[in-house]
């Protein structure tokens, strides 16, 4: 029997980009031909428990556009990048009938259902090296002021303020240099379409804020525009609780979700933007916020399950409701409120709501009404194109009242909407006028 060739892979999940990759990169210092795989797997397009799709259309096609797109990049480096819409371990255990995998390069990822697939792969490629790496955060494990996960701190400043007197952003990985022509091999790619996930087509809504495409390329656009071409970063602090149009904050979230940029590509672009453009408040507020993205993430990594569990990480008991009647009228924007309705129709319609609108139909659900708030995350897990396990979990645990917020805030739905739409014009846009 021939020997089969010796290859390395780059399993690709939430980390679609090939600028600062720390896999792609490991994987292209060895002398063995380098693989890309992605899976479409087939658990992400079913219902949950909560009766939603774990992924609904708008997510999906944000990720066909950003899988499509990683192909083109990694040809360009002559790598090939195999795509199937399948379990990875089933994907995995194929490819090593075919080849030896010497080495699966990944990015680590540890809460419940994305471990359980790494246990699987690993089960199937008993003599395959595995090497992970955290490659999402701003700030990474190993160069934050704490010794283990847990003396995180439950509350935000305190672990801000620690990280950027101690810490300090790595620089970006370089990009891999191409590779020889040898390296493309014969590897089936087969990109699904919305409708073979069981999802159906659509046009994008044109009142979106969010009408954008996936995938690196347009990931840079996007940053390109917003810091370079308009300049808006200077006004972000300012405009940021916006309700309306594409530029009153970043919207880099569904590009960072899906990792086609890194938050450590963003912040170096700010710094850039700090010395050649204007250094003020708003600027540095991007970052801030990028920390709390990266605070999500640690909380999630020190409590583990919790996060998902109806006590959140507090231990709080509530009488939380379940009622199909409140489900339907929230979704559906049927609630007395029409702040609330106007943003749930948003969500439902394009599948992006701003953060101020996130904030109080969270707030509406579980502390005005009281429902059980993770139906209200399931819901958003599977309508957001931007949808981050660590964000969206810890941000409904925040304000659910289960969470790392110490004032335990409940939202004044009437005022908020008096404060951030004083014209009406948000709730115009959502709601037909007899409505509103
Ligand atoms: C109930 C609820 C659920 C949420 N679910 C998600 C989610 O699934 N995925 C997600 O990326 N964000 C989530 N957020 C956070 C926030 O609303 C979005 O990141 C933001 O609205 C995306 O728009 P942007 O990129 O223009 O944000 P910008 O204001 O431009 O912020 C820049 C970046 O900072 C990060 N960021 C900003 N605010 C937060 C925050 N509160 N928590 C964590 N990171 C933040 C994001 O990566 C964002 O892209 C949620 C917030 C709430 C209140």
């Amino acid at each position: 029997m021939q020997k089969k060739q010796d290859i390395n892979v780059v399993w690709f999940r939430n980390d679609l980009r090939t600028r600062d990759q720390k896999s792609l990169q490991d994987a292209c210092q060895q002398k063995e031909p380098v693989v890309g795989v992605y899976c479409f797997d087939p658990k992400h397009y079913e219902t949950t428990k909560y009766g939603f799709k774990k992924t609904e259309k708008y997510r999906a096609k944000f990720l066909i556009e950003s899988v499509t797109q990683l192909s083109t990049n990694l040809k360009n480096l002559n790598i090939t990048l195999q795509v199937e819409h399948d379990e990875p371990a089933n994907v995995l255990k194929q490819l090593a009938e075919k080849y030896s995998i010497k080495t699966v390069f990944f990015q680590t990822e540890w809460t419940k259902e994305e471990k359980q697939v790494e246990l699987e792969v690993k089960s199937v490629l008993t003599e395959t090296n595995f090497i992970d790496n955290y490659n999402q955060f701003l700030f990474h494990p190993d160069d934050v002021p704490y010794d283990n996960f847990s003396q995180i701190p439950e509350v935000y400043t305190n672990f801000r303020k620690k990280c950027e007197k101690q810490s300090e952003v790595r620089d970006e990985i370089p990009l891999p240099e191409k590779r020889p022509e040898e390296n493309l091999l014969d590897i089936k790619t087969e990109i699904p379409s919305l409708t073979d996930l069981g999802l159906e087509e659509f046009e994008m809504d044109e009142r979106s804020a969010f009408p954008f495409q996936g995938g690196e390329n347009e990931a840079w656009e996007r940053l390109q525009h917003y810091f370079w071409d308009t300049k808006k970063l200077q006004y972000y602090k300012k405009t940021r609780n916006g309700l309306l149009g594409q530029d009153y904050s970043s919207k880099f979230s569904a590009w960072l979700a899906n990792g086609c940029i890194s938050a450590v590509s963003i912040y170096h672009e700010v710094k850039k933007f700090e010395k050649e453009i204007k250094k003020n408040q708003d600027t540095y507020w991007l970052i801030f916020e990028l920390i709390w993205r990266d605070y999500f993430k640690y909380v999630s990594l020190k409590h583990g399950n919790k996060i998902f569990q109806l006590e959140g990480i507090t231990d709080k008991n509530y009488d939380w409701g379940n009622s199909s009647k409140a489900i339907n009228q929230w979704i559906n924007g049927n609630t007395p409120e029409s702040f609330v309705n106007a943003n749930m129709i948003e969500i439902r319609e394009t599948g992006f709501m701003s953060n101020r609108g996130r904030q109080n139909v969270n707030s509406y659900w579980a502390k005005e009404w009281k429902q059980d708030w993770r139906i209200g995350a399931a819901y958003f897990e599977s309508m957001l194109v931007d949808y981050d396990v660590h964000s969206n979990w810890g941000n409904w645990m925040y304000n659910s009242g289960v969470g790392n917020d110490p004032r335990d805030r409940k939202f004044n739905i009437k005022g908020q909407a008096e404060r951030y739409d004083s014209n009406g014009k948000y709730q115009r846009t959502w709601l037909q006028d007899s409505l509103f």
